[in-house]
C-alpha cells in the first residue's frame, strides 16, 4: 500500500513536490535531523536573519539582544530607541512577584454557583489531582496556586486553574494538569465541554518605564508631537493596532530568537490591549511636568519561558539565550518589554520627525535589491543608486541593476573597491 504523505521521509516528500531539480537540491541541503523531529511533514529548514540590538539597559544591567526578523528597519530602530533610553540610564521594569498561567475547564448548562460550591467542598481532591498529574512541577516549586469559578453568559461556566509553571511557558504543563482534574469533576461530566490552557495572561503582566531627554530627541516640537501621537493610540483603534504591531516587531523578534511562542505572546498582548472593552495602545508617552523629558511606559503580558517547548530542542534558541547571558524568566521578560519600549520610541520618533517612510525605504531598498536578483556585492551600490531614484519599486530596481551591470562590464568592476 502506498505510504501516506506524513509517513514519507523528508527526501521523499521533497521528491513529490513539483519544483525544479535545483530547488529540490537546495531543500535537501538545508535539512537538520533535530528540526525534523519538531514538526510534522518536515522537509527542510527555513532560515531567517538574526541581528543584534547592541546595548539595551534593563534594570541597570546591559544586554546584547538577539533578534530574528525578516522585516528591514526593525533591528536598526530597536538600537536607536535603546540608545536614546540608555542616555537616561535605560529601562526599569516592575512585575508581579509570582506568575501563573490559567487553564480552563469549560462547562455548559450548569449553574456557576453549583460549581463554585463543588470547588470549595472538593479543594483537597483538586489539589491532589494536580499533584498526581504533574508531580515534577511541584518538585520544581510550582503547581496549582488557585481555583476560581467564572460565570459566563448563557449558563456557561469556566473553572479557572491558576498554575505556577516555574521557568517554563507552561502550556503543556497546564493542559496535563487540566486533564488530571477532569475526573474530579465527574459529577458534571455530562455538561463538560473542554479542558484547555488560556492564552489570556493577566497574571504575567510586566511594565517597563523609560525616559528620554527632550534635547536628545531634537527639541520640544518633536517631543510634543510624540506625546500627541501616543495619545491617539489611547483613543483610536486604527492607530493603536499599528502602534502595537510596531511594539511586537521587537518583542516577537526576541521571542522567536529564544525559541518562545510568538503567537502566544501576541494573542495575550492584543487581548490585554482590549481588556477594558476598548482596544488601545499598550504604551503611553508624555512630557514631564518641567517639559525637559519624555516619559514612556509599556505594560503587557509576556507568557514566555527559558526551558521547555522548542527552547531546548532548537540549538539556535540556546545560542540566543547564551548571547543574552542565560537570563532567568524574570530577566527575559524584562528584556522583552524593554525592547518593546525601545522599538515603540523609535517608531514614534521617526513618525514625528522625518516620517516613517524615509528610514523604512532606505532599508526597503535592500530588500528590493535582493528581490530583483542583486548579488551580495551588488546590493550596496544598488541601494546607493536607488537612494537617488525618485521612485522606488521593482521596475526601477531592475533597471538600475541592469545599468550597474552594464557599467561593470564596460569598466573593470565598479562594485568592488580597488
Ligand atoms: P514542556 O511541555 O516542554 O514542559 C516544560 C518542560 O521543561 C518540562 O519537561 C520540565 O521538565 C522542563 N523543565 C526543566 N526545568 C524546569 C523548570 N525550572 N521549570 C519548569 N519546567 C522545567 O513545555 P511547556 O509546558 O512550557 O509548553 C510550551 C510549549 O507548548 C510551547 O512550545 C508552546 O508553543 C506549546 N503549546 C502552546 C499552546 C498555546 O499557547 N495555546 C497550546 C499547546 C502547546 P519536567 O517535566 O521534568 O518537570
Amino acid at each position: 500500500m502506498a505510504k501516506k504523505f506524513y509517513q514519507l521521509s523528508p527526501d521523499e516528500r521533497i521528491d513529490r513536490l513539483t519544483v525544479s531539480k535545483d530547488t529540490k537540491t537546495a531543500l535537501k541541503r538545508h535539512q537538520s535531523r533535530q528540526n525534523s523531529q519538531l514538526i510534522e511533514n518536515y522537509i527542510s529548514d527555513y532560515n531567517l536573519p538574526l541581528g543584534l540590538l547592541g546595548n539595551l539597559i534593563v534594570d541597570s544591567q546591559g544586554y546584547t539582544v538577539p533578534m530574528v526578523t525578516e522585516e528591514p528597519s526593525v533591528v536598526a530602530a530597536a538600537n536607536n530607541g535603546a540608545r536614546l533610553l540608555g542616555l537616561q540610564g535605560g529601562v526599569t521594569t516592575t512585575s508581579q512577584e509570582s506568575l501563573t498561567t490559567v487553564g480552563q475547564l469549560l462547562f455548559a448548562g450548569v449553574n456557576a454557583d453549583d460549581l463554585a460550591d463543588f470547588v470549595v467542598q472538593h479543594r483537597d481532591e483538586i489539589d491532589d489531582a494536580a499533584r498526581r498529574a504533574k508531580s515534577s512541577i511541584y518538585r520544581r516549586g510550582g503547581g496549582l496556586v488557585d481555583v476560581t469559578v467564572r460565570s459566563l453568559p448563557g449558563q456557561r461556566t469556566s473553572v479557572d486553574f491558576a498554575i505556577d509553571t516555574q521557568a517554563a511557558m507552561g502550556a503543556n504543563i497546564v493542559n496535563t494538569i487540566l486533564e488530571g482534574e477532569r475526573s474530579v469533576f465527574d459529577p458534571f461530566a455530562d455538561r463538560f465541554v473542554a479542558a484547555i490552557l488560556s492564552n489570556y495572561s493577566p497574571h504575567q503582566v510586566i511594565t517597563a518605564q523609560g525616559k528620554v531627554a527632550v534635547a536628545d530627541l531634537g527639541g520640544q516640537d518633536i517631543a510634543r508631537k510624540i506625546a500627541a501621537l501616543s495619545d491617539f493610540g489611547g483613543v483610536d483603534i486604527y492607530r493603536a493596532t499599528t502602534e502595537n504591531k510596531g511594539i511586537y516587531n521587537g518583542i516577537a523578534a526576541v521571542t522567536l530568537a529564544t525559541g518562545n511562542d510568538t503567537r502566544a505572546i501576541s494573542a495575550a498582548g492584543h487581548a490585554w490591549a482590549a481588556g477594558d472593552g476598548q482596544y488601545h495602545s499598550l504604551s503611553h508617552w508624555q512630557l514631564s511636568e518641567d517639559g525637559t523629558q519624555l516619559l514612556g511606559e509599556l505594560t503587557l503580558p509576556l507568557p514566555v519561558g527559558t526551558v521547555g517547548g522548542a527552547i531546548g530542542a532548537l540549538p539556535s534558541a540556546q545560542t540566543a539565550l547564551e548571547i543574552l547571558g542565560n537570563p532567568d524568566g524574570r530577566h527575559l521578560r524584562g528584556v522583552l518589554v524593554a525592547v518593546g519600549l525601545a522599538q515603540n520610541l523609535a517608531a514614534l520618533k521617526a513618525l514625528s520627525g522625518e516620517g516613517i517612510q524615509a528610514g523604512h525605504m532606505r532599508m526597503q531598498a535592500r530588500a528590493l535589491a535582493l528581490q530583483v536578483g542583486a548579488q551580495p556585492d551588488e546590493v550596496g551600490p544598488l541601494v546607493a543608486a536607488l537612494a537617488e531614484a525618485e521612485q522606488l519599486d521593482s521596475a526601477v530596481a531592475q533597471q538600475k541593476l541592469e545599468e550597474l551591470r552594464q557599467h561593470e562590464s564596460q569598466n573593470s568592476n565598479p562594485f568592488r573597491p580597488s
